[in-house]
């Protein structure tokens, strides 16, 4: 699904942050990466999803047989590529629903797809919502305005959900997520995972692994992968730190 080769990236005008990332990601797998503040991992998923302050110098980044590395972040979109917000913007008048909407037939048009049938878009909204215990008068609520910590992630997750993406990139920051935040994450990631598609999970907490089982986990330290592991490898960190991996 993903295959990133050698990926190098700098800031525009400044200094190189990736310095040549593997990954390779299949259908149906969870990747956890985790690593020290300031090591690229947010780095790494923006370039991903084609953010354009950052300048790929080299490396590929495959996604579905083909080299996206010149697609626009709407075209990695499309592709299905989603990367969870971090800090959502807010858009008074425009509900949770209506702007899910607006996304959801933006991505088909892009295919080539009409509008869905607002009928099966509603019956998609509920079962979605539902399977999140998100009540109504969220659905109804201004984006963002005045959510919690844990509403935004909700309605995060509500959003990939909906979309449903091939690859699903999280980027949990280091910035308080409580446990009941942590909890949705986990239980949307869970809902949301299948044979088909693939989960990025980038956390500072080894607590969120307890909730969501990865198939690898990666350390990246100063923009480079530099040990892959399973399950284990993050209750080594948890207990050890990143200290005796960096010398
Ligand atoms: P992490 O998510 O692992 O904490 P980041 O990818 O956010 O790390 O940052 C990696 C390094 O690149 C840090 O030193 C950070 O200050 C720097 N950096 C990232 N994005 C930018 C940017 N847009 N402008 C300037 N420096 C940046
Ligand atoms: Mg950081
Ligand atoms: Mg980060």
């Amino acid at each position: 699904m993903l295959n990133i080769k050698n990926l190098h990236a700098k800031i525009e005008d400044g200094a190189e942050i990736l310095k040549g990332i593997n990954l390779e990601i299949k259908p149906g797998e969870v990747h956890a990466i985790m690593g020290p503040n300031g090591a690229g991992k947010s780095t790494l998923s923006s370039v991903i999803a084609g953010k354009e302050d950052y300048e790929v110098t080299d490396g590929e980044i495959i996604f579905g047989g083909e080299n996206i590395i010149e697609d626009a972040p709407e075209d990695r979109a499309h592709k299905g590529i989603f990367l969870s917000f971090q800090y959502p913007v807010e858009i008074p008048g425009v509900s949770v629903t209506n702007f899910i909407k607006a996304a959801m037939n933006e991505n088909r048009k892009a295919k080539g797809l009409s509008e869905m049938p607002a009928k099966e878009m509603l019956a998609l909204i509920r079962e979605k919502s539902e399977q999140l215990g998100i009540k109504k008068d969220f659905l109804s609520r201004s984006l963002n305005e005045g959510f919690s910590g844990g509403e935004k992630k909700r309605n995060e997750i509500f959003q990939m959900m909906m979309l449903d993406p091939k690859l699903a990139i999280l980027d949990e920051t280091d910035s308080g997520l409580d446990i009941d935040a942590l909890r949705i994450v986990a239980d949307g990631v869970n809902a949301f995972k299948n044979e088909g598609n693939a989960v990025l999970l980038i956390t500072h907490y080894q607590r969120l692994l307890n909730y969501i089982q990865p198939d690898f986990v990666h350390v990246l330290a100063n923009g480079k992968i530099i040990k892959t592991g399973d399950k284990s490898l993050a209750l080594e960190l948890e207990e050890k730190g990143y200290d005796w991996l960096l010398n």
